[in-house]
């Protein structure tokens, strides 16, 4: 059984850590609210009295903390809980934090000889109880191996997601897909109530449809990332379909914000020459924006 440092006891890290004591591990918890530390305190986790308390001469040290700053500052600040941290201690953050600040935390890390792989987490603190998050994680693949044993106790499943800082990264555009979505689908329900629908009825109309199955398993699967862009639905249709929504909303007054930013999408893609092909093109006009090269797709 394994040593681990556990900082930042919020709604998540207060039900990680009582699930890595569960498992039989020694944990040392700490967080900066000295309350945090007394809802658990009754769980046989051991109570630090600082954070580098907590960190030091530990195989695993795990920081669940709000933001990057908190992050950096725990790290490289006062708290200085990476001077507290052995040459053999693998430090994970969990936190959802920006990239860059990942980057440099493992830069600055690697320099004192410290190892870091950066596993934030899908699931919210529902999942934390059951010990189900999912772990998005970014390191060297030993070092990643190496904190398995954290994983498999607050996950239910790891995915490795590429180097140093690759779990953050595929936090944030999971993050940007399913908050996007999120208002997305509030505009959609609005606009089906104001236009005088059952609501509960249109729920289970769009739930079975591309609506609310989504394009990734999908419409992507057997079109664009087949590299066929040939129209199974049109992509200038789609675009007159979207066009008359936002016009018969307009007439309703109901704001549909996001799906006005999306028919812009739309006009670039038509404009690009790509209306007579496949809705899922789209992708294809994105990526040709964001300046990545082109592709060659099937005749
Ligand atoms: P929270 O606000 O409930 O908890 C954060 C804890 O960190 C607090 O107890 C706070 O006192 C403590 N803290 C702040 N600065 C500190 C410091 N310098 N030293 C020690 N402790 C400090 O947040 P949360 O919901 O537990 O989320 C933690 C991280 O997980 C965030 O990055 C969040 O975005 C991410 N996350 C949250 C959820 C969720 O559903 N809550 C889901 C996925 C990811």
């Amino acid at each position: 059984m394994a040593t681990i440092g556990f900082i930042g006891l919020g709604r998540m890290g207060s039900a990680m850590s009582r699930k890595l004591v569960e498992a039989g591990h020694e944990v040392w918890v700490f967080d900066i609210n000295p309350a945090a530390v007394q809802t658990i305190a009754d769980l046989g986790v051991h109570a630090a009295t600082s954070a580098a308390d907590a960190a030091s001469n530990r195989d695993f040290v795990v920081t669940m903390l709000p933001n990057g700053p908190d992050v950096e500052e725990t790290l490289f600040g006062e708290a200085a809980v990476a001077d507290a941290m052995s040459k053999n201690t693998l430090y994970i953050d969990m936190s959802t934090i920006a990239p860059d600040a990942t980057d440099k935390i493992a830069k600055r890390l690697a320099d004192m000889g410290i190892r870091m792989v950066d596993g934030p987490v899908g699931g919210t603190s529902e999942f934390a109880e059951r010990g189900e998050l999912l772990i998005l994680a970014g390191g060297d693949p030993k070092d990643v191996e190496a904190a398995q044993p954290i994983f498999d106790v607050v996950g239910r499943e790891t995915i490795y997601c590429g180097a140093s800082g690759g779990g953050t990264r595929t936090k944030l555009v999971n993050n940007y897909m399913s908050t996007a979505l999120n208002a997305l689908t509030a505009e959609a329900l609005a606009f089906a109530e104001v236009a005088g629908l059952d609501v509960q009825r249109t729920v289970k109309v769009l739930a079975g449809t591309t609506a609310g199955k989504g394009f990734l398993t999908g419409a992507y699967e057997r079109k664009i990332f087949s590299q066929d862009i040939s129209p199974e639905f049109g992509l200038a249709l789609a675009s007159k379909d979207l066009n008359l929504a936002l016009t018969y909303a307009a007439s309703l007054n109901v704001p549909l914000g996001v799906g006005a930013a999306a028919s812009q999408v739309y006009a670039m893609s038509r404009a690009d020459g790509l209306g007579p092909n496949d809705w899922s093109a789209v992708l294809e006009t994105l990526r040709i924006k964001s300046g990545l090269p082109g592709q060659t797709f099937k005749a």
